[in-house]
Parts: C-alpha cells; structure tokens; sequence
C-alpha cells in the first residue's frame, strides 16, 4: 500500500520518539513528543520536518514516561491540531507494550 498521507515511519496512534533532520539548513533535533504523520517545525528556517526515524517511548522507573522537557507546542503539528498540548494527548507508545 502506498499511501500519500504516510509521512513517518510510525503510523500508530501514539505519542513515540522521533529524530528530525532539517532538510533545509541540517538543524537535527529530537523530541518524545513525536506522532505518525506529524511534524514539527524547524526552530532554525521553520521549515516543517517530518521525523525521518521513530521508536517506542521509555518508561522510567518512577512509572513517568519519557517527554519533553519544554515541549514546544506552537511548533508541533499535532499540538496545533488538537489546539492544546499533545503532552495531555497521552497515550504512549511504548517499548514494554507489545506492538
Ligand atoms: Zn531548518
Ligand atoms: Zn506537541
């Protein structure tokens, strides 16, 4: 299947890790707070770039998992989609969960 709306390598419904790649000026970033077919915008050219390579969330031991720090919602896809946070969109996708 080849669909043109596939713009990540994960096309689940879960927050996941994605690593960035600006193709504009190579600005590399990564953020927890990555979805399928979202992007984020480059902090450099705001350009938005699509996460190039994503995996499962890690769960921490204290029970947290893995997020942003400063999750920056006017960037983020998703968080303007939702019109909020997608931190508080919190489903993860997570490494001890079977796919
Ligand atoms: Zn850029
Ligand atoms: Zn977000």
């Amino acid at each position: 299947m080849q669909a043109a709306s596939k713009k990540t390598p994960y096309q689940g419904k879960s927050r996941c890790y994605g690593l960035f790649k600006c193709p504009k000026c190579n600005k590399e970033w990564e953020s927890a707070n990555s979805w399928a077919n979202m992007g984020q915008k480059c902090r450099k050219c705001d350009t938005m770039v699509y996460p190039y390579q994503q995996r499962k969330l890690k769960k921490k031991k204290d029970g947290q998992v893995e997020k942003d720090k400063q999750h920056d919602v006017a960037r983020c896809e998703k968080c303007q989609s939702l019109g909020h946070s997608c931190t508080e969109a919190d489903n993860a996708y997570l490494e001890t969960q079977d796919a």
